[in-house]
């Protein structure tokens, strides 16, 4: 069923019976050419394009839970490219173009809004840190505006410009950057494969992998066996619990992320606006609620909650830059399993199992990489080759030390990235 303006009058007009499910409820088969493990975005993501850009539709999504039920469905949907260093700043590159054309390309509308990421600065070193990841943006060919005080004064007026702490210098202003509604990009992506047919099963843990001398044979479910000539971890924070099935041992650690959303407020934020010293981002959402967050919670853990002092360090970071926050009630609060790597960048690659392949480590930042994600490993899995826009992503840089990545300059703790 294609969406369409018609289609919405037509359904209108005779008592919206006609709507249909928007994909199958399959029952597992005892064998797929690929299972890939995970239903969030980016496992929705590999299985849309193996079907549209390979042909590859003898694929199984094996969900845990409900599709979206993990972090696509828990982020605070920013969607930016503007990374600074080579392999980030191109894959990042590709992922905002993809972005661009998603909405059009799944005939469904994943709200995708380009209202700009503002990115503050509050130091003369951090000026100099914008002025040169400003560069490399535009050299990647992607759009970046350095402005000074009275700039940004002119489009977030309401911020605290004369903070004692943190006085606000500028920004660097990403126009093409953004947000998008997280539920629906899962759910259009979702749509996209089944209806090419890949078959999507939920409630279907995977709880173990099957290897034959070296090679993946299939895998373990709550639901039975399911065998599989190729196998794709797409598991975000439980990404290090799920190769532990296959003996590997990953440079992965999970640790919490927290973010809060406020009572719905007419349009007072027209942008993405962060501010790195103190941790804090936020954006209003189409419903009006304010979106905000921080810095992760410190400690490894797999709870999908956070803990109060890490809520309490968001607020005193939101109340610094935007006072006129405090006036709002939070409405409520959640976290998330980040899979943090030790570089802060992410592995797409092959595993020491042949057959294995595996996408993770996608930190903080994994939703905007959600399109150019599934893009690569489906290139990655149908092709046994890395996608262009993916090469550096390898899993040994972590063994060899050649290729790191390290994006903010942290050192190898994986929570400081
Ligand atoms: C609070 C918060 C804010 C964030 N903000 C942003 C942001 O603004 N911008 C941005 O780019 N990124 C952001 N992120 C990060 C982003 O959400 C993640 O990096 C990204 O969603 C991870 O990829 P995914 O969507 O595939 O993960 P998930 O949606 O978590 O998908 C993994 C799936 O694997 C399933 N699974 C796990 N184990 C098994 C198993 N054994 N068998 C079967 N299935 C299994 C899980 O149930 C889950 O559905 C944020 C994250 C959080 C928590």
């Amino acid at each position: 069923m294609r969406f369409s303006g018609w289609q919405i009058l037509k359904e209108g007009l005779t008592g919206n019976h006609g709507w249909r499910p928007h994909w199958r409820d399959p029952a597992p088969k005892p064998e797929y050419d690929i299972v890939i493990i995970g239903g969030g975005g980016h496992g929705l993501s590999t299985a849309y394009y193996l079907a549209r850009e390979h042909g590859l539709t003898n694929v199984a999504v094996l969900e845990k839970g409900y599709l979206g039920g993990g972090n696509v469905g828990r982020n605070t949907t920013i969607v930016r490219a503007n990374y600074n260093l080579p392999g980030n700043s191109e894959f990042y590159s590709h992922s905002l173009k993809l972005w661009e054309g998603l909405s059009q390309d799944l005939n469904y509308n994943v709200m995708f809004s380009q209202r700009g990421v503002l990115n503050l600065f509050h130091s003369d070193g951090e000026r100099d840190y914008a002025a040169r990841r400003g560069n490399s943006m535009a050299i990647q060919g992607d759009d970046a505006v350095l402005l000074d005080r009275e700039g940004v004064r002119r489009i977030v007026p309401y911020l605290d410009f004369d903070n004692p702490r943190y006085p606000i210098h500028g920004g660097l202003l990403h126009p093409r950057g953004g947000t998008a509604r997280h539920d629906a990009v899962a759910w259009g992506l979702a749509r996209g494969a089944d209806a090419r047919g890949v078959d999507l099963i939920q409630n279907c843990e995977v709880t173990g992998i099957d290897i034959d001398r070296g090679r993946v044979t299939g895998v373990q479910t709550v639901r039975g066996p399911i065998r599989a000539k190729k196998v794709g971890i797409v598991v975000a924070g439980r990404s290090g619990q799920v190769a532990a099935m296959a003996g590997l041992r990953l440079p992965v650690e999970s640790h919490i992320l927290q973010a809060f959303v406020s009572e719905g407020l007419k349009p007072v934020i027209h942008h993405v606006i962060t501010s790195g010293v103190g941790h804090f981002y936020i954006s209003q959402s189409d419903k009006g609620g304010l979106v905000f967050g921080g810095a992760l919670d410190m400690y490894a853990s797999y709870a999908q909650r956070g803990n109060l002092p890490g809520a309490e360090h968001v607020m005193e970071a939101a109340m610094h830059v935007m006072p006129m926050i405090g006036k709002a009630r939070v409405l409520r609060s959640w976290g998330g399993i980040m899979d943090m790597t030790p570089d802060g960048s992410p592995i797409i690659d092959r595993t020491p199992v042949d057959g294995l392949y595996i996408d993770c480590g996608w930190n903080y930042g994994g939703f905007k990489a959600t399109p150019a994600s599934g893009f690569a490993f489906a290139h990655l899995l149908a092709t046994d080759r890395p996608h262009a826009s993916a090469t550096r992503f390898r899993l040994d840089r972590f063994r060899t030390g050649r290729g790191i990545m390290d994006e903010e300059g942290a050192g190898a703790q994986h929570n400081l990235h």
